[in-house]
């Protein structure tokens, strides 16, 4: 394990260093409290032996500092101290030590209290890499990789002020790939989902790492393009499209209508953007699908939403 040991007398850190070094430790020695801090700092030092009395910054302010960092990665903390008073453990314990040791330190104890640390840091990275992975669970789609609709609305609504507070075009694309239920019925599930996966990973690799992608529902994806104006934005969804229907797909050719809308005019609003592009969608899938539209270019049909649906299938 790598240890910091902050102390600020020769002898001590020396004994320190040599004895965890013995146990098979990676030791860093800072001679004082601020250069211990900014040590830290680099983030890789998760075990901390320090000294209570040094100049500048002391073991307690040290303590103290470590955790009013937050909600950063957990550092162990082990306070040297020749002081055996119960008001003075207390004081430790309160500004945030995890463990003592007494000075001058015997090596077996060092030894057993480091394992002690050894094993607290070791659980505790393991249930941050299981944070990271419930994290990225909760946002992503198990299918195809790409961002789920939970994360996809998050990023809407932020985009989306954004967008209209500074001006910037945002432009939003829904695609829904055509008669996906009649796929499913003729050529079984598992063909769906490898044609859901593939157009996933189109989408992904033929638009810019800023852009987000996402599948919005079962066979419909979104993608937001944040500074992209209705033209443009347009031109990306033609080219999506088009690159679907050239794709050879194994079963039989898979097609996708595409809605597109633009922050602007009467659009302000991210639940107003979703809205148009999704009228924009329905337009394009009884214009006769395999095509786009974008919202500002056509004069709005009256579809009740059972057409919708009964269109979208
Ligand atoms: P283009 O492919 O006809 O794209 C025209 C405009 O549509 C782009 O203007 C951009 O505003 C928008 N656009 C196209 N694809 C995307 C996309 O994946 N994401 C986003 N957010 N917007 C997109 P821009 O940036 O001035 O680019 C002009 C031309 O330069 C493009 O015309 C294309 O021919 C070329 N180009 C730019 N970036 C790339 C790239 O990363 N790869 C390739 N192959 N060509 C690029
Ligand atoms: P990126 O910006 O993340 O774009 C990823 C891929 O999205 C591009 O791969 C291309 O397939 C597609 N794409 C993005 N924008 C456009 C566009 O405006 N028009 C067309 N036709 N396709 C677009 P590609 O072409 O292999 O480029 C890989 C990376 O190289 C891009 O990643 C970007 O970082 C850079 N790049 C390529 N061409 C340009 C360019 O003209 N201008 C700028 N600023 N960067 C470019
Ligand atoms: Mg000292």
């Amino acid at each position: 394990m790598k240890i910091l040991v902050a102390e600020d007398e020769s002898t001590p850190a020396l004994f320190l260093r040599r004895t965890l070094e013995r146990l098979g430790h990676d030791v860093v020695v800072a001679l004082d409290g601020m250069k211990a801090w900014e040590l830290l700092q680099q983030g890789e030092l998760r075990l901390v032996i320090t000294d209570w009395m040094m100049p500048g910054l002391d073991g307690l302010e040290l303590c103290r500092k470590i955790r009013g960092q937050g909600d950063s990665a957990y550092t162990y903390i082990i306070l040297l101290t020749a002081r055996e008073g119960l008001q003075d453990r207390l004081a430790g314990l309160n500004a945030g030590a995890d463990d003592f040791l007494s000075k001058p330190t015997d090596p077996a104890e060092l030894a057993a209290r480091v394992a002690i640390a050894g094993r607290i840091v070791a659980m505790q990275e393991e249930l941050e890499r299981k944070n990271l992975q419930l994290a990225e669970l909760a946002t992503t789609d198990g299918l195809t990789g790409l961002k789920n609709r939970r994360c996809f609305n998050e990023n809407l609504i932020t985009a989306c002020s954004f967008a209209v507070r500074y001006g910037y075009p945002l432009s939003l694309v829904m695609i829904d790939v055509d008669h996906f239920k009649s796929l499913n019925d003729s050529f079984g599930h598992p063909a769906g989902d490898s044609v859901l996966a593939t157009l996933a990973g189109i989408l992904r690799s033929e638009t810019r790492d800023h852009d987000i992608v996402a599948r919005y529902g079962g066979e419909e994806f979104a993608i937001l393009l944040p500074a992209t104006a209705a033209a443009e934005a347009s031109l990306l969804a033609e080219r999506l499209r088009s690159l679907t229907t050239s794709y050879p797909w194994p079963q039989r050719p898979i097609t996708v209508s595409v809605g597109v809308a633009t922050t602007g005019g009467d659009l302000a609003t991210w639940s107003e953007l979703l809205e148009a592009a999704d009228r924009a969608l329905y337009h394009s899938k009884r214009s006769g699908r395999d095509r786009i539209t974008h919202h500002d270019s056509f004069t709005q049909d009256v579809v009740s939403h059972s057409t919708c649906d009964s269109l979208k299938a």
